[in-house]
């Protein structure tokens, strides 16, 4: 079973993982975007961990709620609002349960991506953070490190991609040939539930 604490760990490992790996994904954000997505996920993540220190939520479903909201007011850039829904609308569909199984966290995940998909109008394919959560979803079922990998090689997918959403689809063709950020960010994410698990 998978409870608050579940859920805390999952977001302290993921602002970590962010930290360590912003210049790269300010990096990737350099020749398809405008080189700010480390800054905006590491502040966006930095508020999360504290705001989930200060309010001390008690249940999965509050904690990813809460963790959203603050994404959502954080971040200005595409991806607070995105990654700001996909937390707030998994932590809604886990409801108040003090613990929840990997299967109902696997559910409610996969309507926080439905819920992304909606909100910017992004399906698979088109170079987004989906081409990484989608797979990470269907894969889910099976294991958490199964949908680690899953992520990793969504996000990788992306390179030989012509962006269809957000700013890199401003480049045309000249987004093809490199990996798109909010999907490398994506697995950055997906990985840390391993991590959360392990401690
Ligand atoms: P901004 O583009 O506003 O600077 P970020 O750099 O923080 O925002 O985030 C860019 C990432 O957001 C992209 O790499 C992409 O994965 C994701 N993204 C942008 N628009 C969309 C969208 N409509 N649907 C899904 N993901 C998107
Ligand atoms: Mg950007
Ligand atoms: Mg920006």
């Amino acid at each position: 079973m998978l409870d608050a604490e579940f859920f805390r760990r999952w977001m302290t490992a993921t602002a970590a993982s962010v930290d360590r790996e912003a210049e790269r994904l300010t990096a990737l954000d350099s020749p398809i975007g405008d080189a700010d997505h480390g800054s905006n996920l590491q502040r966006g993540f930095t508020g999360v961990v504290t705001t989930l220190e200060k309010e001390a939520p008690d249940t999965p479903g509050a904690v990813l709620t809460l963790a959203g909201r603050r994404l959502i007011s954080t971040v200005g850039g595409a991806s607070g609002p995105l990654y700001g829904t996909l937390l707030r609308r998994t932590g809604k569909a886990l409801g108040d349960a003090a613990e929840v199984t990997e299967e109902q966290f696997a559910d409610a995940l996969r309507e926080g991506v439905d819920a992304v998909m909606a909100l910017g109008g992004a399906a698979p394919g088109d170079k987004t953070m989906i081409d990484a959560l989608v797979p990470a979803v269907d894969a889910l079922a099976e294991s958490f490190a199964a949908a680690k990998t899953a992520a990793e090689e969504g996000a990788v997918a992306t390179t030989p991609l012509q962006a269809r959403k957000g700013r890199a689809s401003y480049l045309g063709e000249r987004s093809i040939g490199h990996q798109d950020p909010g999907a490398t960010s994506s697995s950055l994410l997906i990985g840390a539930l391993v991590e959360a698990r392990d401690e």
